[in-house]
């Protein structure tokens, strides 16, 4: 019986945990480079097609040892997830909607023959990592615990098919805040009509590492070559808006029947679905002030509402920041100038302030889970 439960799913009860003797001094949590610094610990949980998945471990944060024909190296038999873990200004720990994270895993699991497991129990293990690495936690309403889960296909044979061995893995780091400057620094985006991050029947939707890896080239080009700081992904000859960076993108603008209204690219495939875009899409439904819509839109439409002033604001949504306000688009040679907090409406601010209040406990809501 537990041999075809394992099959199914590993569980948080028989995770093992390995302490380790050399602990870490904590970094300064002011000075800290994203994804640079770790904990004392990680996570891993290998599985095999033949004898499932083994029980969780715990273990001394380290090297993996990997068979240089592991397809993950070779095929991008990958996946990952970010999330954050907050410490709250009461000083509990608390995670974001992790639920979504876990569902998000899955369906990228499914999409590269990755094995699936059972969210609540991979929650319920991610959750004593944190634990027993908690003073990790910054004691800071600014810097933060990142979370990136991972899986790879270890599977050592150089064949394209299903994986038979796979690991999953936690790690886990202290973070600083997404503007090195603390404030609310807008961006200036390069909308790219050259390089293309998902299209239709791609990956787009899933958190691949296939989808970033060939995202750096472009991004060091907007940055050297033409000056800005993120790009804005286009799709298609019509050059649909679809991300910015590795963010959602919100444009909040009154529309062409002169109603105020909140809008951003519906999950076609081409877009991750996001934790932040889908809080801010229900948060701002749940207001009911102004029109919400999920429709793919134009350059050409934002074109003609930079003209006729109609665009209010417009920022990219995700987990590193919360919200990120644009100050201009570079497109097809042409400076689109877009309001930012100062001349806009405030509303990126009024959902930073929501959504950073429900994440360090100073506004209670279902939408977090305690450590
Ligand atoms: N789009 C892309 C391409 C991303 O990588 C991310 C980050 N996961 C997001 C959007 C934002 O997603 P989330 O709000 O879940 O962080």
């Amino acid at each position: 019986r537990r041999c075809m439960a394992s099959l199914q799913s590993f569980k948080a009860s028989d995770l093992q945990i390995e302490r380790s003797t050399n602990l870490k001094p904590k970094p300064d949590s002011e000075n800290l480079i994203f994804g640079k610094e770790f904990t004392d610990h990680m996570l891993v949980i290998d599985w095999s097609k033949d004898a499932g998945w083994q029980a969780p471990k715990i273990v001394p944060f380290g090297n993996l040892s990997l068979h240089p024909a592991s397809s993950s190296l070779h095929y991008a038999l990958e996946l990952f997830e970010g999330m954050k873990a907050y410490r709250g200004v009461d000083n509990k720990i608390r995670l974001f909607r992790p639920r979504e994270n876990m569902q998000r895993m899955v369906n990228s699991a499914e999409r590269c023959a990755l094995p699936v497991f059972d969210k609540e129990e991979l929650l319920k293990c991610m959750s004593k990592l944190i634990s027993l690495d908690r003073e990790w936690v910054p004691h800071s309403t600014t810097s933060t615990l990142y979370i990136r889960p991972t899986m790879i296909a270890t599977e050592p044979s150089l064949g394209v098919s299903p994986p038979g061995h796979a690991k999953l893995f936690v790690i886990i780091g202290p973070v600083g805040p997404y503007f090195a400057t603390g404030a609310f620094n807008p961006v200036r985006l390069y909308a790219d009509t050259k390089n293309v991050r998902a299209w239709k029947g791609g990956v787009g939707y899933a958190k691949l590492g296939c989808n970033y890896g060939p995202t750096v080239m472009p991004q060091v080009e907007a940055v050297t070559q033409k000056h800005c700081q993120q790009i804005l992904w286009l799709y298609g000859e019509e050059h649909y808006v679809t991300e910015v960076g590795t963010m959602n993108i919100m444009m909040y603008w009154q529309n062409e029947q002169g109603e105020k209204e909140l809008i951003t690219p519906e999950l076609d495939g081409t877009i991750l679905p996001g934790v932040t875009r889908k809080s801010l899409l229900e948060l701002t439904r749940k207001w009911g002030e102004f029109k919400v819509t999920e429709r793919t839109f134009t350059m050409k439409e934002v074109m003609r509402a930079v003209q006729e002033k109609r665009i209010y604001e417009m920022f990219g949504a995700g987990t590193a920041c919360v919200v990120c306000p644009v100050s201009s688009i570079l497109y097809q040679g042409e400076d689109l100038q877009i309001p930012t907090k100062d001349d806009g409406a405030n509303l990126a601010v009024r959902l930073y302030n929501e959504l950073n209040d429900i994440q360090f406990g100073r506004t209670e809501s279902d939408w977090v889970y305690e450590i």
